[in-house]
Parts: C-alpha cells; structure tokens; sequence
C-alpha cells in the first residue's frame, strides 16, 4: 500500500487534513491509539473511527519480522516478510538508527553485491519501507533512517521519497538523519532539491575510473566521478549538510595508489565525507576483503591529504552483514 493510498482512504471517510496527519503519525511514532490520541472519541470523525481497527490491521499486515540477527556490534538484522511473501533486510544500526530496503532485488546488478545477483523482483511500496521503521521502532528508538538496504532508491524514486517526507515531517526524524543513497541518477539531482524535506545524500563512487565503475556497477548511468561529485557538491551547499561519499574497499581492485591519488584529487575542500568501507567477503563472488590494518591505513593517508574520511565497518559483519546475503541465504533455505 502507497503511503498517498491510504491518505485517500481516509480522506473519503471524511477525514481533514489534520486527522490524515494525526492517524499516519500515531502509526510511524508507535503511538498506541489509546494513550496516543487524547480523546479519540472526540478528535476523529466517526467514520474514521469506526474503520480504525481495520486500517490499523491492514497497517500491521504491511512487514512483519520473520527472523532477528543481532551482531556484536549493536547491530541486529531483521528479514522481513511483506504481505505478498517476498521478503527483504532491515537492519538495526547502533546509536539508533535504522537501514532499510527500497527494493525486492536491485536492477543495477553492482558486481560486489548479493542483492544485484538477482535482479529486480520489485518496488518495496511507500506503505513498506515506512513499515520497515515502524518495526524497528517497536525494538529500539530510531532517530536515522538510511536508505542503504536492498534495492536502488533512485530507481523506486515516488515510493521513496513519499516515505522520507512522512518520516521527516510526521514521523520526527531529522531531516539530516535521513539518507538518501545512491550509484547516481539525474532524476535524483532533480527531484530531492524539490522536496519539504531534504534528505542527506550518499553517493556511491567505489572507483574514479570510467572503465572500472562500468564493470563493478554495470547498470548504473554512466555519471564520471568528477560529475557525480560536482553534483553532489551543488546539493550539499542548497542543503547545509556534507555528501557522504562511499567507497566499498575490494582488496587489489580499487585500492591501489592511482585510485586514491585520483581520490584525493577529487574530494579535498569539498564539504563531504567519504565513508570507507573495507568489502564483506561474499561466497560465491569473486572479491576478497582487505586486511583492517591496510583499510585503517589508507583512511590515515587519505585523512592526512585533507579528504574527512570515515573507516566504517558493515553493521552486522557476524551475522552475514552486507546487503542481501541473508534474503539470498533464506531464499535458498527455502527453495533446498
Ligand atoms: Fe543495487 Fe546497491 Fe546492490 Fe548496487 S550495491 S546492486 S545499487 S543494492
């Protein structure tokens, strides 16, 4: 269910505005309806009231967790099932903040990712990836919300960004604390400077050579580096907050002193951060991790040269961390 379907549900209950506003933020802050609403008997329209149980069942049918993975680190994993049976991967980040899915599968088949192996199976609706939040909320506070699950936001464009809006306005999320990541997309560089609430932005570079980008991430346009970061830079100055540069660390393929030279070219005196995140070693895909000490080593150099950079490890490395290895994991525990 889109987030804008249920809007008009309501709205031919005869809801106003302001009941549409309170009914959604009382299910994306986990408000229980009883203590939630100060009179319930009295605010809503009774026709709403009537069809609450029912809207609020049809809410919580939306994602359900079918299975917890909590990691060492803070970190907890969540396979989700959607109504129609696919499922996708939440993840509960440390320091309250929540990872969530956009898409069942993802189009641009990133040759480093579990989730490009598949391809797109489908759009996770407004209604999902919202529910997705709301899920986490029931477990922990959530004051973040990253779009960096399965899937390409860029590619699921309307459901995504109606899902930031209601996070961001009704759902108390810092519109900073919410991040929109993508491989690049003119559509993108379009329509998030449109929007009431303006979400953080993470660009996925991963390489500054045209040739390599179009290997490791094959459907993705056809954006160079240099234009990608003029872009990103043009939207971190309309936002007031720095783009999040990210570079997945494969051992012998995008770590070599050309690249980081190149890196260092690229990103001094931009107002960025550039997140490093040393490879999850995938079975079945043909790239290795680097050692910790190699990975901190190159943040150093590339810190020291003047480019903020930010060594990060994937939330969930003991629990099959990394996007899509464990729906891939259940899919074929399923089908065995
Ligand atoms: Fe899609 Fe992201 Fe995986 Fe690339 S890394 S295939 S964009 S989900």
């Amino acid at each position: 269910m889109r987030i804008e379907t249920f809007r008009a549900r309501l709205r031919d209950l005869g809801a106003q505005p302001l009941h549409v506003d309170r009914v959604l933020r009382d299910w994306v802050r986990v408000m229980d309806h009883d203590r939630g609403r100060r009179r319930p008997d009295d605010f809503l329209p009774k026709p709403v009231r009537t069809a609450l149980p029912q809207l609020d069942a049809e809410l919580d049918a939306l994602a359900r967790v079918l299975s917890t993975h909590p990691a060492d680190d803070g970190s907890a994993r969540l396979l989700v099932g959607l109504a129609d049976g696919q499922t996708v991967e939440t993840v509960l980040l440390p320091r309250d903040g929540v990872c969530v899915s956009s898409q069942v599968g993802c189009a641009v088949g990133c040759q480093f990712c579990m989730t490009g192996q598949s391809g797109l199976i489908r759009q996770v609706t407004s209604g999902e990836i919202v529910a997705q939040v709301v899920l986490a909320r029931r477990l922990r506070p959530v004051k973040k919300v990253v779009f960096m699950g399965m899937g390409e936001p860029a590619h699921n464009l309307d459901n995504v960004l109606e899902a930031i809006d209601l996070l961001g306005i009704e759902g108390n999320i810092a519109h900073k604390n919410l991040v929109f990541s993508t491989v690049g997309d003119p559509r993108v560089f379009e329509r998030l400077p449109a929007g009431r609430v303006k979400p953080a932005l993470a660009l996925s570079l991963h390489t500054t050579k045209p040739d390599l980008r179009a290997r490791l991430l094959p459907r993705a346009p056809r954006f160079t580096a240099r234009e990608l970061v003029e872009e990103g830079e043009r939207y971190a100055r309309l936002t007031g907050y720095p783009i999040q540069y990210q570079w997945t660390l494969l051992d012998g393929v995008n770590d070599g002193h050309d690249e980081l030279d190149a890196l260092v070219d690229l990103l001094r005196g931009k107002y960025a951060v550039l997140n490093m995140i040393p490879y999850n070693t995938n079975p079945g895909l043909p790239f290795q991790r680097p050692g910790w000490d190699k990975a901190r080593a190159i943040a150093a150099m590339l810190f020291e040269r003047g480019v903020l950079t930010k060594l990060r490890d994937s939330a969930g490395q003991d629990v099959d961390g990394g996007c899509g290895q464990l729906r891939a994991r259940a899919v074929g525990e399923r089908t065995v």
